[in-house]
């Protein structure tokens, strides 16, 4: 039998997150509910979910902020928005910022099923082009290679810790583009592991450019955004 597909419902009003965790265990899913913001960004970075709902009202964040959060992550998990149709604009907002769906209270089971299977089918035609596409970043001299999880200088295999290396391939996957300190932190130590403290990404970041025999003053991998975050170069 094949693993279950699981679904990550964020939504405070607990007779629809009920009615949805019952349909969706009832056709082969397994669901796991969050009833505020928090909750749902802890579950999804302990959980990985394949597929999450989103209500926007919720009542400690933004539901906004929360998919802003999930979109910025490399591995894009399709998200369903659940929309209350009084949040008209909220809606288009979300799927401005790369929702995939939305489904308008009240909705029936079939509907919601129907763009859930939708939804998942995408993801997995995604997740294949973009493995044939890009699975290594060169970078000059640079290969950081996705697949096999080796960094390569010169042709020359570098050693990383298991943190290192998971900051170097974050950095690659979206080379060219400034990674906040938060957005690195959360990524590589969930969302509470490295709150409060750059030093522990620093440390990080020290060692890698030693590794990498990078000159701090002149980087030819990894830029600094002062006061922002770091920057893989894109060739
Ligand atoms: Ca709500």
């Amino acid at each position: 039998m094949s693993e279950k597909q699981t679904v990550l419902i964020i939504e405070d009003d607990k007779a629809i997150s009920n009615f949805i965790s019952r349909a969706l265990s009832a056709n082969d899913y397994r669901s796991i509910p969050a009833y505020t913001g928090k909750e749902g960004l802890s579950l999804f970075f302990s959980h990985g979910p394949d597929l999450v709902l989103l209500d926007l009202g919720l009542p400690d964040m933004d539901g906004l902020e929360i998919l802003a959060q999930l979109r910025g992550l490399p591995r894009e998990t399709p998200v369903i928005i659940i929309s209350a149709r009084d949040r008209e604009a909220e809606k288009v907002r979300a799927l401005d910022m790369g929702a995939d769906d939305y489904v308008v209270k009240p909705f029936g089971v079939s509907e919601l099923l129907a763009r859930i299977r939708s939804a998942l089918r995408r993801a997995d035609r995604l997740k294949l082009s973009q493995g044939i596409q890009r699975s290594s970043y060169q970078i000059k001299d640079l290969t950081v290679d996705l697949a096999r999880h080796q960094v390569l200088l010169g042709g020359e295999e570098i050693h990383f810790t298991q943190n290192e290396f998971k900051i170097i391939e974050l950095l690659a996957i979206h080379a060219g583009k400034v990674l906040t300190y938060d957005f690195i932190l959360e990524h590589i130590w969930g969302p509470y592991g490295g709150s409060g403290s750059n030093q522990i990404l620093r440390v990080n970041m020290a060692n890698i450019r030693r590794k990498l025999g990078e000159n701090p003053s002149e980087p030819r991998y990894i830029h600094t955004e002062l006061g922002i975050g770091y920057r893989m170069l894109d060739d």
